[in-house]
């Protein structure tokens, strides 16, 4: 006998821009319960509406890991949360909103959350998919799950309080989409990174940067939220970088550790003849204007390098799926990369600093 178990789980929430995410008037629920970064607290505790039961919690990257987890759980155990309308909020950047989400995902097998993004990185990527997760086995985000907000709010009045590392650590994270698949938001960052980072994405013409990325990111995520496909050109700048970023957790922020990658990757497709010189250039300037660092120790040790490719192959099923831009704007997922090959690109990437 052979029994068949077959269903569809729809998925659909909305991601808004708003004007302040404290309001959360938006949000349903009988009570507001919130998760909220310490240092986000500090900052707006004045704004977060006094009738929020809260537990304030440090989440760098050094803390995404279980014990805060526990310490989460403990909180919705404690809080008695309804399990499907008292929606939890997470306010913070994103190791808060992947701690939150994934803590949300396990308890009681999920219970809704409501995504409030604080730093530039989180507004433009971290907030926008289905992925939650904590650092486990020394391992960047080996515990997670799939598992989408009920809703999130963009306010990107949050990034004014950032210091400019870490706007800039966001600003990779736009360049990682821009370089493989939109040119005209790599030329929207070309245009004036300085003044960006000074105005701290306030302005009309930062609006439109973010506009932009938040609307690539849906429509490479919206057919592939569950990752089905692996050959994914958002994992450009994702195949060096986790064996580099967690060891050097917390001198190497998230973003600056994958525009690293990016630009081995990129040093890869210059040396197949794909990327022109005059485009890998662009690209090493565009970074530097940024204010990224284009060269990393770790990033020159080729063993290390190898040996976290090999770990992401396990994610990849076995395959490196390494997306390399052809051109800026364009790029192609390759899946031969030699040690030789990345020894060479490693040469390559000092003759541009
Ligand atoms: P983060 O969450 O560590 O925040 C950076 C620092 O800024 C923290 O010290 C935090 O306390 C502080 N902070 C937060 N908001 C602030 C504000 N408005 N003003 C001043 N300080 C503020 O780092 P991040 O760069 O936001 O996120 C990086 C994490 O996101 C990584 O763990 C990465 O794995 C994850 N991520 C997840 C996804 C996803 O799809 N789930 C995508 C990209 C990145």
């Amino acid at each position: 006998m052979t029994w068949q178990v077959k269903t569809n789980l729809p998925v659909e929430f909305q991601i808004h821009k708003v004007l302040d995410a404290l309001d959360y008037s938006v949000i349903s629920g009988h009570r507001r319960i919130a998760v909220v970064d310490e240092t986000v607290y500090n900052l707006y505790k004045d704004r977060i509406p006094e009738n929020t039961e809260l537990l304030v919690i440090r989440s760098t990257e050094s803390e995404k890991d279980w014990d805060n987890a526990e310490r989460v759980l403990t909180f919705f155990e404690d809080k008695n949360v309804l399990r499907r309308s008292e929606p939890i909020i997470a306010i913070g950047g994103g190791v808060l909103l992947d701690l939150v989400g994934f803590c949300c995902s396990i308890y009681r097998r999920g219970i809704p959350y409501v995504r409030i993004p604080t730093t530039l990185l989180a507004i433009v990527d971290a907030s926008v998919g289905a992925k939650t997760g904590i650092n486990h086995f020394d391992r960047r985000n080996r515990l997670g799950s799939f598992y989408t907000p009920t809703m999130t709010l963009l306010d990107k009045s949050f990034i004014r309080t950032q210091d400019v590392r870490e706007i800039s650590n966001g600003m990779a994270e736009i360049l990682k989409l821009a370089i493989p698949l939109d040119l005209v938001l790599f030329e929207l960052m070309e245009k004036d990174p300085t003044q960006l980072l000074l105005d701290k994405f306030q302005t009309n013409e930062a609006d439109a940067i973010i506009d932009r990325a938040v609307t690539g990111m849906i429509s490479q995520l919206n057919d592939n939220l569950w990752e089905q496909e692996l050959q994914r050109p958002v994992d450009f700048g994702h195949s060096f970088s986790p064996i580099v970023e967690m060891k050097n957790v917390p001198n190497l922020l998230h973003g600056e550790a994958v525009i690293l990658d990016c630009l081995l990757s990129s040093c890869i497709s210059n040396m197949r003849g794909y990327l022109s010189n005059n485009e890998l250039e662009r690209i090493f300037t565009v970074v530097k204007r940024c204010g990224l660092d284009t060269e990393h120790e770790d990033f020159y040790n080729v063993d290390l390098l190898w040996s976290g490719l090999l770990d992401v192959m396990n994610h990849r099923n076995g395959n490196q799926y390494l997306p390399i831009p052809t051109a800026i704007g364009c790029c192609k997922i390759i899946n031969d990369v030699t040690f030789r090959e990345i020894t060479k690109a490693c040469e390559r990437m000092r003759t541009l600093q």
